[in-house]
């Protein structure tokens, strides 16, 4: 089947096969790597190369700490807060819709949240143009998502916030194309989409902002402490991590980032050509602020969605129905879905509406 699925999401098949054929034992060593010691010579040689291809592939300049947690991206709402305050009054928060929403609710039970600008007026339907954020020239940090997994909005610019650390949660479009990481203070992403397996969490972040966290701060969730204890003060997601490091593998053979951004602009470029061209679907978007990662769509006749999700289904097309808050359809079009899966999405759409328009 051709998985549309917002999250958990659809690995790379040859990444699936690999871990299959290497699951009771790894490269001869009689053991899972979940049964291994994650302080053994095999589990910390995994999670080393896991790491050092991750650097790679994003050029992570040397003096960006890479943390591999637990707790996902809804945990890093508390820690990035926890961490970054560093005694300053307030924090700048951009809201482009879900997600964002859910930082800024939950940093308030840390500190002062200054929204600097928000989408809600527009319907979240276009990201607010920089030169109108109101921002903080004291702040801690200011929050962006980079990718509006639920509304379908993505940045494609990176803010210029001056010498305030720009915190970006790049759950849903992390190594979907290249990034300047030396724009950034702090990246983060839970890795269910691009990445891996639920259940593993990457930070990125630039060594100057470790070291201030509040005393509250759960050891676990310390960035120092983390840092310094090579993401180990805890035992790692070793599984996950473990497949992390062959996707990283897999998007390195596939040519790197840029060739992952030509793959996916050319899968939606597919799917938001055909959205515009007829009235019998429609993308509420801003064209420039358009996801190439998750594709929300309507259907004008609401009554219809039922089955059009049943036709698709049959056709091997799931997971196709947009998050509730929302409505219509959404098509998650990650890394891992290959060409073959939009052009069989947009055929059948195209079959649908000549049945039923
Ligand atoms: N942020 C974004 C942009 C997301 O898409 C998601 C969801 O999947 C989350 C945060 C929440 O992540 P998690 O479920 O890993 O806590």
């Amino acid at each position: 089947v051709f998985n549309f699925s917002a999250g958990p999401a659809t690995l790379p098949e040859p990444v699936l096969r690999q871990a299959a054929e290497e699951m009771l034992d790894w490269h001869g060593s009689g053991m899972s790597v979940m049964e291994m010691s994650h302080r053994g010579k095999e589990y910390m040689g995994i999670h080393a190369e896991c790491e050092a291809d991750l650097r790679e592939l994003l050029a992570i300049p040397s003096n960006y700490k890479v943390v591999f947690l637990q707790g996902g991206a809804i945990g890093q709402n508390a820690f990035v807060p926890m961490n970054l305050y560093r005694g300053k009054a307030s924090a700048d928060y951009i809201n482009t819709g879900e997600w964002s929403k859910k930082s800024i609710k939950e940093a308030k039970k840390y500190g002062q949240v200054n929204v600097a600008a928000t989408a809600e007026p527009n319907g979240f339907t276009a990201i607010p143009r920089p030169d109108t954020w109101k921002l903080d020239p004291n702040a801690a940090y200011v929050h962006i998502c980079s990718n509006e997994t639920i509304g379908g909005m993505q940045y494609h610019f990176t803010p210029d916030t001056g010498d305030v650390p720009l915190v970006a949660d790049m759950s849903s479009d992390i190594l979907s194309r290249p990034i300047d990481v030396s724009r950034y203070g702090l990246i983060y992403c839970g890795a269910q989409k691009n990445i891996g397996p639920a259940g593993l969490t990457i930070i990125i972040v630039r060594e100057d902002l470790i070291g201030q966290a509040l005393p509250i701060t759960p050891s676990a969730f310390d960035l120092k402490q983390q840092a310094d204890n090579d993401s180990m003060l805890n035992t790692p997601p070793t599984y996950a991590i473990y497949i992390a490091g062959l996707v990283f593998k897999w998007l390195k053979k596939q040519g790197g980032l840029k060739a992952m951004e030509a793959h996916n602009a050319t899968k939606a470029a597919l799917l938001y050509d055909y959205l515009d061209t007829t009235s019998f679907y429609s993308c509420p978007i801003a064209k420039a602020d358009r996801s190439l990662m998750n594709v929300p769509f309507k259907l004008k006749d609401e009554s219809l969605d039922e089955a059009f999700l049943k036709g698709a289904k049959e056709r091997g097309m799931v997971q196709l129905k947009g998050h509730r808050s929302v409505g219509g359809m959404r098509a998650s079009i990650y890394n891992a879905m290959p060409v073959e899966g939009v052009k069989a999405l947009v055929a059948y759409m195209k079959d649908f509406e000549k049945a039923n328009g």
